[in-house]
């Protein structure tokens, strides 16, 4: 059997309720992951576990010192010979960006797997220890190696780059849209039916060694009549980029562009993302970004630009290398 570590972080797959019928009003972040493992017997028959508690919060509350911290641990783990790979037990609200952000950063060929559950161990149909059943499988699988980060929820695997929750309440809340998931994980075994294109892992040019702090990057939503007052007070509140969550192709009204673009001369790096869910933000597209000297986000949501472009940050200021980086991972 392999020799698979799982790390706990907290949320709903470790919540607790009174009542077995609450699917919303519960407390996330409560029982330890001894607590959760000792739950799923089957567990013992498909990997050797060992198991840290490495934080407890709700997701809300992760922070970049924790993910800091959690990628120095995952790649210190995987480094050693005699570990297989890596679970985290995540809350849902940011699952995706810590994801995206150790798919960044963790050198490594090994399976790293996120996994959360949106139903608290206390629930009638709570989801959590099958999901973590799934995700110690894919920890375990040879088919796991060189994807990247995976996330597995509610039976279906998918790429970190892509994933995103889309529903508040519902167990089949985790989608990638327009590419699809991964595949799925059915009686104990993976189907995998596509690779990553895109950089991630093994490939980084990230490694969390090399990376000391991130930079303050901060995203404002596009709509009408934006005043641009946000925009305004993150750029003097010191942020090193802006991610425009804007609308359609990444578009903005003529008053934003000349307010980004003021900002961007302050040396502000703006990145273009949409608010729109899914589809590609093309360069040149809704907004001419060589007049204005703005980044097309290419496919990547708000929340995962924000992300790359904090890490493009710690390694340049170029505006056609960080563009670059953006097509590359
Ligand atoms: N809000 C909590 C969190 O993100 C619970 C969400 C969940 O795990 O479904 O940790």
């Amino acid at each position: 059997m392999k020799n698979i570590v799982v790390l706990a972080t907290g949320g709903t797959i470790a919540g607790v309720s009174t009542s077995s019928t609450d699917t919303t009003g519960y407390r996330s972040a409560i029982l330890t992951v001894d607590d959760i493992i000792s739950q799923i017997s089957p567990l013992k028959t498909i990997a050797n576990i060992t198991s840290e508690q490495f934080v407890q919060l709700d997701s809300a509350d992760m922070t970049h010192e924790v993910w800091l911290e959690l990628a120095r641990r995952i790649s210190s783990l995987l480094e050693r010979e005699e570990v297989d790979g890596v679970v985290v037990t995540h809350g849902t609200d940011t699952l995706e960006e810590t994801a995206y952000f150790l798919n960044l950063v963790v050198n490594s060929e090994k399976p790293v797997v996120l996994v959360g559950a949106m139903r608290p161990s206390t629930s009638l149909s709570c989801d959590g220890p099958m999901n973590l059943y799934n995700a110690v499988i894919l920890a375990s699988s040879p088919q796991s190696w060189g994807k990247g980060v995976l996330v597995t929820l509610n039976d279906t695997i998918h790429c970190s780059r892509e994933v995103t929750k889309t529903n508040t309440a519902l167990q089949d809340t985790f989608k990638t849209p327009d590419v699809g998931n991964f595949g799925y994980v059915v009686d104990g075994t993976p189907y995998f039916y596509r690779m990553p294109i895109r950089k991630h892992t093994y490939m980084t040019s990230f490694p969390i060694e090399k990376i000391k702090e991130l930079p303050q990057v901060d995203i404002i939503y596009g709509h009408v009549n934006d005043r641009g007052t946000l925009a305004c007070a993150a750029a003097e509140a010191g942020a090193k980029g802006l991610v425009y969550a804007g609308l359609g192709n990444g578009n903005m009204s003529k008053h934003m562009k000349d307010v980004l673009g003021v900002i961007q001369k302050q040396g502000v790096i703006v990145v273009r993302s949409t608010r729109v869910g899914s589809g590609v933000v093309t360069r040149n597209g809704a907004v001419d970004d060589d007049q204005y000297r703005f980044i097309a986000a290419d496919n990547l949501n708000p929340q995962k630009a924000r992300i790359l472009l904090m890490l493009a940050l710690t390694q340049t200021a170029s505006l056609e290398e960080i563009q670059a980086i953006f097509w590359e991972y």
